[in-house]
């Protein structure tokens, strides 16, 4: 090979392997992006802290954060919040009752905001808590460290969707469609701006949690969120973006649901579908290519669930776990 070619080669390889670490680094953990005059979204760091995105929203007079995090990312949020604001964080609105989108809450009320959800997140809270609370406390300071022995439930809760906030200078919704993620998930709607926060509802990346959902209603709930007038996602865990983010998730879902059926159907067992190779559950379902952002380490998770789901007739988070 004349080194002319080598070259070439090498720097195609270079090229290459830029690509790939572009692609990897699409995600900005701990940055604060403007997406409209007023609205900021914040990245968490999913990967070394556990935190979940956050949206920050401006009123006339003061702010509302999308999800109040962990404790530590509630903090980070906070002081994220304050380089872009002066004003103080009034509302703070759990999309769900995970740790990682609701333990926070104590932090924020403590601050003097108030926490709001549907009202199926406070009772998520009472089913799962504080089993959860206090095992998560075992591995997280920035739990132990709130000295409680369960997560503070959301302060109001709302029954009748939309639920809405607005100043004069900016309409905000409060919306829920149903059991996708949770019995609980809300959605952040901002119709001017055409922007929508989606908790794990949908999530932009391999970041699908099943094992409280509803697998087989999660497109449908989607389906609700679709015929908002949507330019811009926030989702609960990856990257902004378009509408195309709830497409996607619709789409993995679909594909999920139809290849773990498909399965069941021709008389295979979980254990044809899911095994263990060196410690970590591996699968051998395959989704196509057009979902493949979706897929990632938890698919033989997903697929469990699936599978459960279709076999036992009951949605995933109805079945023990
Ligand atoms: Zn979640």
């Amino acid at each position: 090979m004349s080194f002319i070619r080598l070259a070439a080669a090498a720097g195609f390889a270079a090229l290459l392997t830029l690509a790939l670490i572009v692609t990897r680094s699409e995600a900005q953990p701990n940055t604060l992006k403007q997406i409209a005059p007023g609205v900021w979204f914040r990245e968490g760091d999913i990967q070394n802290q556990g935190h979940c995105n956050n949206t920050i929203i401006e009123m006339k007079d003061y702010l509302i954060v999308v999800d109040a995090n962990f404790p530590s990312g509630a903090r980070a949020a906070l002081a994220d919040a304050k380089k872009v604001s002066s004003k103080p964080v009034k509302y703070v609105f759990d999309t769900h009752h995970h740790g990682d989108h609701a333990y926070g809450n104590a932090v924020w009320t403590q601050m003097g905001a108030i926490t709001i959800a549907y009202s199926g997140v406070a009772d998520e809270m009472k089913r799962y808590e504080p089993a959860r609370w206090r095992d998560t406390a075992k591995s997280r300071p920035d739990v132990a460290e709130m000295k409680r022995d369960a997560p503070e439930p959301p302060q109001e809760t709302f029954k009748d969707s939309p639920h809405v906030i607005t100043d004069g200078t900016r309409r905000v919704e409060f919306r829920f469609y149903g059991w996708a993620h949770t019995r609980g998930d809300g959605f952040v709607y901002l119709p001017k701006e055409k922007i929508l926060c989606t908790g794990d509802a949908v999530a932009n990346g391999p970041y699908n949690f099943t094992a409280d959902g509803n697998i087989g209603n999660w497109p449908k709930v989607i389906d609700s969120a679709l015929k908002l007038d949507v330019d811009r996602v926030l989702p609960g865990h990856g990257a902004p973006g378009s509408r195309d983010v709830l497409t996607g998730q619709r789409a993995f879902f679909v594909e999920l649901h139809k290849a773990v059926a498909a399965a069941v159907k021709s008389g295979k067992k979980l254990t044809d579908l899911v095994k263990k190779e060196q410690d970590k559950q591996v699968t051998s379902i395959q989704l196509p290519e057009g979902v493949k952002t979706w897929v990632g380490g938890s698919l033989a998770a997903q697929v469990t669930d699936t599978y459960n789901e279709i076999t036992q007739k009951k949605p995933a988070g109805d079945l023990p776990h």
